[in-house]
């Protein structure tokens, strides 16, 4: 197991030196800062963000999300943030099948918790359910895994094995080359395992939030939540009013705009 890294010649000894092991990975405040300059934290209940991870497993979660164009926005844990693809497809268990997947800003990690109703005109605005989740691990060979997820980011050919409840085993996303400055796409592929399903359409099976059973419908009806929210109980109540009261507004336009 460790036979490898003595073995490594010397280049990739000399990029080693240059980017030792423990050194900590970039800092989740940094990268959000896009994040939350897109969004107002007085008009969203989505969360600002900024929590350690404190010794859990990385996380990952995937969240269904109506907006001006219906996706499926995968997330992976990766150095405090959430590493986030938008997938317009969504996930496929067929070995056979490239979904897109076009990388969008870092989100927080308590976003992984967060179902309900973006508001109309926000950045995002639509519904979101919770299709998804649990942790995951890295799926390549370099024998510090956290090392192995970076550099597997940086090198755009990503491996990992997901342990959620609608999707298990190993997976990869691969950057496609050639795409714009900014705008990197990626493929998310199932790799051949016992969670392999050749002609399976698993976006399709599960129509129903994962955590609340709640179908899209039922969720732009509903409260939104935030189960770990690190807001303020004084805050988030009023978040929640201001949100209670777009919703009503939302709800009476209903007839005449849809999304
Ligand atoms: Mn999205």
């Amino acid at each position: 197991m460790a036979k490898k890294a003595t073995g490594a010649p010397k280049s990739s000894s000399r990029i080693k030196s240059a980017r030792p092991a423990t050194k900590p990975g970039p800092q989740p405040e940094a990268q959000l800062a896009e994040y939350r300059r897109k969004r107002d934290f007085t008009q969203t209940a989505e969360p600002e963000g900024g929590r350690s991870r404190a010794g859990r497993k990385l996380a990952f979660v995937i969240q269904k999300h109506a907006a001006s164009h219906l996706h499926y926005d995968l997330r992976l844990e990766l150095d405090g943030v959430m590493k986030s693809w938008a997938v317009p497809k969504g996930p496929s268990l067929d070995p056979a099948v490239k979904r897109l997947a076009m990388q969008v800003e870092d989100h927080p990690i308590e976003y992984n918790t967060f179902e309900g109703t973006i508001p109309h005109g926000e950045y995002g605005g639509g519904t979101v359910m919770l299709w998804d989740r649990g942790t995951y691990d890295y799926g390549g060979t370099v024998p510090d895994s956290e090392e192995g997820l970076r550099r597997g980011y940086e090198k755009g050919d990503f491996k990992f094995v997901l342990n959620g409840k609608r999707l298990q085993g190993s997976w990869a996303l691969v950057r496609m080359r050639g795409d714009r400055p900014g705008k990197p796409q990626w493929l998310l592929i199932k790799h051949r395992d016992e969670y392999a399903m050749p002609a399976s359409d698993v976006a399709a099976d599960h129509q129903t939030s994962v955590s609340t059973g709640r179908t899209m419908d039922e969720i732009a009806g509903g409260d939104s939540r935030i189960w770990h929210s690190n807001q303020s109980e004084k805050k988030s109540g009023a978040v929640e009013e201001r949100h209670k009261r777009l919703m009503q507004s939302a709800r009476s336009n209903k007839k005449t705009s849809s999304r």
